[in-house]
């Protein structure tokens, strides 16, 4: 299939151009560089543009016969969505609409989309299933959930097939050790405690642990960024006119931040001194997704389900690349 890859230069999108090339599938990637890295898709056909430039998209769309879009270019930050929630209705909102009317206009309707579990906001039981109300409680997870009701409506109208695929802490790299996370600010718990063992990091600051999980702080489902891969492409083949796909994608799993440390320690070697600090804004205390349905309807099964083989994976990225794709 030839696959319009939409953010593909960044973590999840560039994993996602991996696997597409080693499954025989043509992926063409647009990024607009804000976040991605041309380095993560070197061998792939890419165009360096935004995704609401109507003119460029079509242009694409038409001369790279694309039959399907997979959507990864969102800004995704919660903090930052609650500080400038102006950049997150316009990016992840007005320009991804833009790009549904590229689509409509070439008459491309199948669209892959990058959905979180923040659409659930505070849930009211863990594990999440899809049953769960959509009550987010930050900008980000407000405008993923617009476009999944906007995606719902063009399906029905306009015969729009969809995934949306709500996934949970996206983590590790690329067993190869080529490609992986690279954020500036850094933000996500693992890449950071990986720094600390790195030595570019005096410690790590754990978000209090005064939650009402068992160890007191808190807890995630981290999910292998190549098993995301996995799920992305078994939905993208099971995409037909007006298929409506809705799954969380999570191990099932849940880890502790302390686990987290502990298991960084483990894989490293390294003694990681931590310190304790304040909770930090939206922060739910325990995010796991129920994925039986996802598992079950895409015939998945994450192939990561212990968190030390997903930090080791990490950790050969960040060895390899201590300052990321910038100084590689
Ligand atoms: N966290 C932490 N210290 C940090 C960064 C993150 O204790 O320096 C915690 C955070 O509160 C959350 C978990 O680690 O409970 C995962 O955070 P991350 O930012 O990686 O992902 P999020 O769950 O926010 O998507």
């Amino acid at each position: 299939m030839n696959v319009l890859v939409v953010g593909g230069a960044g973590y999840i999108g560039s994993h996602m151009v991996r696997l597409l090339e080693q499954t025989g599938h043509q992926p063409v990637v647009l990024d607009n560089l804000s976040t991605g890295f041309a380095e993560s898709v070197r061998q792939t056909k890419s165009y360096i543009g935004a995704m609401d430039d109507r003119k460029l998209v079509e242009q694409i769309l038409r001369e790279h016969q694309i039959e399907a879009v997979m959507h990864y270019a969102a800004c995704a930050l919660v903090g930052e969505s609650v500080v400038d929630p102006a950049k997150y209705y316009q990016n992840n909102v007005v320009a991804t609409l833009q790009l549904l009317e590229a689509m409509r206009a070439c008459d491309v309707r199948k669209l892959v989309f990058s959905s979180t579990c923040a659409t659930y906001g505070v849930p009211a039981k863990v594990p999440i299933d899809e049953q769960e109300k959509q009550e987010p409680v930050n900008p980000y997870g407000f405008t993923k959930l617009v476009i999944e009701k906007a995606l719902a409506d063009y399906s029905a109208a306009y015969g729009f097939g969809y995934a949306t695929l709500r996934y949970f802490n996206a983590s590790g790299a690329s067993p190869a050790g080529d490609i992986g996370e690279d954020h500036d600010p850094e933000t996500h718990l693992i890449p950071l405690v990986l720094q600390v063992a790195l030595g570019q990091r005096s410690h790590i600051t754990v978000f209090g642990d005064d939650w009402p999980t068992p160890d007191r702080t808190c807890i995630r489902d981290y999910i292998h960024v190549d098993d995301l891969a996995t799920a992305h492409l078994a939905a993208l083949q099971r995409l037909e006119h007006g298929t409506e796909i809705k799954l969380n994608l999570g191990t099932g799993v849940g880890n502790s931040v302390r686990e987290v440390i502990e298991a960084c320690r483990d894989v490293t070697g390294c003694d990681i001194p931590e310190q304790m600090g304040s909770r930090r804004a939206g922060d739910p205390p325990e995010l796991v997704a129920d994925s039986s349905r996802a598992q079950r309807e895409l015939n998945w099964i994450p192939k990561y389900n212990d968190i030390r083989e997903i930090v080791r994976t990490a950790w050969k990225w960040h060895q390899a690349h201590p300052h990321g794709y910038r100084k590689s």
